[in-house]
């Protein structure tokens, strides 16, 4: 597995080496865990090779305690990448990716006000500079983002559409703890009390999904979800949504043969976590 920290040696490496296989490509902070890795997997089962970055990238941090307590695992995650037969990793620093790049200017068409945008100013921005330079920089045929981070993968879609790039995105299946807790690197910083207690997310979007009815009101749901939650003393819900899951616009009622897309963030003691669950009707 090859290493490349600089932005002008993977570049020159991607031209002269790589010209002629598809490329896919994993977009990650590090601090990997077994999520990540099925991301990696499918890209090596699909591509000739398979590149991921590294990169806890400063822009898309609006809690800076957050960022300066985000978990780094160098030596643990190379190790995993060596194993799932991942080609070539790259870890930029700072300084380097964002010379001379502004970031990538697009209309979110509100996308960015909603749900994570909404608690998370800049957040969207920063990703989708950081995204759209990495794809400037790789080149890939086909980069694999989490439905973990559903909102997130509605953004690289829509940027992707806006943009020159002509790459594919490819959604990959959330995985979980056997307690059914979303796998997240935030969650290393839960104690085992709260992350014990924090399956309880999961828990209560399920019991939603089995008991729901078509004629039920989604605004009384969101409700009876945060209620059901937030008895649970180690949790706290920020936002619980019903949306359409492609232009995540909310969802004011069901109707059949649709699907709508069940998004939650709860906090579990200092710990900010996000869920999301798929209804089909
Ligand atoms: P991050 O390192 O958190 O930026 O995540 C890198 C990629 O891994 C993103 O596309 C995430 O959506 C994805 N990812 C993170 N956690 C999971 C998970 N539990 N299941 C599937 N994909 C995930």
């Amino acid at each position: 597995m090859k290493i490349i920290r600089k932005v002008s040696d993977i570049i020159k490496f991607r031209e002269q080496e790589l010209k002629n296989l598809s490329i896919g490509f994993v977009p990650t902070m590090g601090a990997l865990h077994t999520g990540h890795i099925s991301l990696v997997e499918k890209s090596v089962r699909e591509n000739n090779y398979t590149i991921v970055s590294i990169f806890v990238n400063p822009k898309q941090f609006n809690d800076k305690n957050d960022f300066i307590n985000y978990p780094v695992t160098i030596e643990k995650d190379l190790e995993m990448l060596e194993k799932s037969k991942c080609n070539l990793v790259f870890i930029p620093d700072s300084e380097d990716i964002y010379n001379n790049y502004t970031g990538f200017r697009m209309d979110f068409d509100g996308l960015d006000k909603l749900y994570e945008g909404e608690f998370r100013p800049g957040h969207f921005q920063g990703v989708v500079d950081i995204v759209y330079r990495l794809f400037e920089i790789v080149k890939p045929h086909n980069s694999y983002f989490g439905e973990k981070d559903f909102q997130q993968l509605a953004i690289i879609k829509l940027m992707v559409s806006k943009s020159n790039l002509t790459l594919n995105i490819i959604p990959c299946a959330t995985v979980r703890e056997e307690s059914g807790l979303a796998m997240s690197s935030r969650n290393e910083r839960l104690s085992a009390e709260e992350r014990k207690n924090a399956s309880k997310i999961f828990e209560v979007l399920n019991s939603v999904k089995n008991s729901m009815k078509i004629d039920d009101s989604p605004e009384k749901l969101i409700n009876k979800i945060s209620e059901e939650i937030n008895l649970n003393p180690f949790l706290k819900t920020e936002y619980v949504a019903f949306c359409d899951p492609t232009t995540l616009k909310p969802v004011f009622s069901f109707s059949q043969n649709s699907v709508v897309r069940l998004c939650v963030a709860v906090w579990c003691g200092k710990i900010r976590l996000i869920d999301n669950i798929s209804l089909e009707f």
